[in-house]
């Protein structure tokens, strides 16, 4: 699906977007990966969500990322009798061990680990933050709070208790079942919760085995102050500034989610902003001034892609969340101001001949009038160095693997294209310059920039590149070789 805009959109699913006609609606819209979250909804749910989303690709003949996020060492409360209750201010709210439904007066929290290491005057932040309890009284299976901040508490939100370091490993069996199953489905990335050290990727990466791409969420301080050695080991970054802001002073968010955005630039991996960036529109058709320049801040900034948690899983707006965050991308990329700035901050290590090759695609984008630079790639590496330039024309990139065209939808300006398997470079470029004029973006008097490696189907060989017409005949009557 053509898109106007080179930044990506995450949409979460989640009760307000599960049939086939929203999934559908919300990718026309603008969603090119999809988010399942894996704290909310049962294995069958994640199926059904799953089957629903390849049937729109197949559909619509588009490649769709389906990235599945793992709870990891979440704390949650359990569910409520109504669903949802209000807590007001200065009223008593007890926490315990008893797996009933909860009502106005207590619920759930299923964590042993947590009261056993509670102390009076703690404080419990609930649902990113947004409701802030203090701890009376405690004992091994209970808390009894008082509510410093009410508001609506419903199931399963998560809980946080800054105050207290709790023991917890990267990843609790229920992540392990839930990784399997995500894997055996398909899911093009994992994004794993709660990472603190390198070592919790790894783990997770030796139990995928190369069945999905490894996405590390930052949101806790130890996660910021390891950000190198994470990065290293990761496939990708989430800015999950939800738990990022209530583990560490709300001001801080911007200056990491900066610095983050520009590590994962440096070193070619896609990062997402994600959490709150158009939170009003969970139950109002237009966002506020607000949302909008922060998700044009981190377009700005240079992310490859900005997310929708609740607004698309749980909101009565998703479609128009969706739409806005495109209407707000493509007039920042417009903005000269905006070139400017992703020019200045190029920039990152490069070494060898691919890296080379696609500075001097990005650079003849800049001087000649070519209409779209094609990428063949195997591993995606080629595609994912092209887009790090940020070049002033679309990247098509194109591959005969389906795993990675999905994987990188997530990346910024990456127009995946299905190829057939190829042999001669010739062809290569006859496939390049009729994907380029299928898609719309050149036509037959136009230019384009084709890069591949030869021999083909061997990763890691990108070393060479053409100046090419998209016309059929001038192609045979203008080839080298
Ligand atoms: P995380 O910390 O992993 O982001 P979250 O609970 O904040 O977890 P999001 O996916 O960011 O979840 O936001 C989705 C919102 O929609 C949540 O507040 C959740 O309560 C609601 N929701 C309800 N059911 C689902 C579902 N099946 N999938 C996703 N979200 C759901
Ligand atoms: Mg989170
Ligand atoms: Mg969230």
């Amino acid at each position: 699906m053509r898109r106007l805009r080179n930044v990506k959109i995450v949409a979460t699913l989640g009760p307000a977007s599960e049939t086939y006609d929203m999934i559908r609606a919300l990718h026309e819209a603008g969603a090119d990966v999809f988010r399942l979250n894996m704290s909310h909804g049962t294995h069958d749910e994640i199926r059904e969500k799953h089957r629903i989303i390849r049937e729109v690709e197949r559909d619509l003949d588009s490649p769709i990322a389906i990235l599945a996020d793992l709870q990891g060492p979440k704390l949650r409360v359990g569910s409520f009798a109504n669903g949802s209750e209000e807590l007001e201010d200065g009223a008593s709210f007890r926490l315990d061990l008893d797996t009933a439904e909860g009502d106005a007066t207590r619920v759930c929290l299923p964590h042993p680990e947590i009261f056993a290491a509670l102390k009076m005057g703690a404080s419990l932040l609930v649902n990113d933050g947004k409701i802030r309890l203090k701890v009376e009284d405690c004992g091994p299976d209970y808390a009894e709070c008082t509510v410093v901040a009410g508001g609506t508490i419903s199931n399963r939100k998560g809980v946080n208790v800054p105050d207290v370091v709790l023991p917890l490993a990267a990843l609790s069996e229920k992540d392990r079942a839930d990784l399997e199953v995500a894997c055996r489905l398909g899911v093009d990335w994992l994004a794993l919760s709660f990472v603190q050290r390198p070592e919790d990727v790894a783990e997770a990466r030796e139990l995928a085995d190369g069945r999905a791409a490894i996405l590390a969420k930052i949101e806790k301080p130890s996660a910021v102050e390891h950000f190198d050695e994470i990065l290293e080991v990761s496939d990708g970054i989430m800015v999950a500034r939800g738990d990022l802001g209530v583990e560490l002073p709300l001001q801080q968010v911007p200056p990491i989610q900066k610095r983050l955005i520009r590590k994962c630039r440096y070193v070619a991996k896609p990062v997402i902003v994600a959490t709150q960036m158009l939170e009003s529109m969970i139950e109002s058709p237009v966002p506020t001034r607000a949302e909008v320049s922060d998700v044009a801040a981190a377009i700005y900034e240079g992310t490859d892609a900005i997310m929708l948690s609740a607004e698309s899983a749980a909101g009565q707006f998703p479609i128009e969340a969706v739409q806005t965050m495109d209407k707000v991308a493509i007039e920042v990329e417009a903005d000269p101001n905006y070139t400017g700035i992703i020019a200045a901050s190029r920039g990152g290590r490069k070494h060898g001949v691919a890296d080379a090759i696609v500075g001097a695609a990005r650079e003849i984008a800049e001087t000649t009038d070519i209409k779209a630079i094609c990428v063949f790639t195997q591993s995606g590496t080629t595609a994912l160095l092209t887009a790090r330039e940020r070049p002033g024309v679309p990247i098509i990139a194109m591959t005969s693997l389906r795993g990675t065209a999905r994987r990188l939808c997530l990346s910024w300006g990456c127009n995946c294209v299905m190829t057939e398997v190829l042999e001669r470079f010739k062809s290569a470029v006859v496939n390049a310059a009729r994907a380029a004029r299928s898609g719309g973006f050149a036509v037959e008097s136009d230019q384009i920039v084709v890069m591949a490696g030869v021999p083909f189907n061997m990763p890691g060989t990108t070393n060479i590149l053409r100046v090419a017409p998209c016309d059929e005949r001038l192609i045979y009557s203008t080839d080298p070789g």
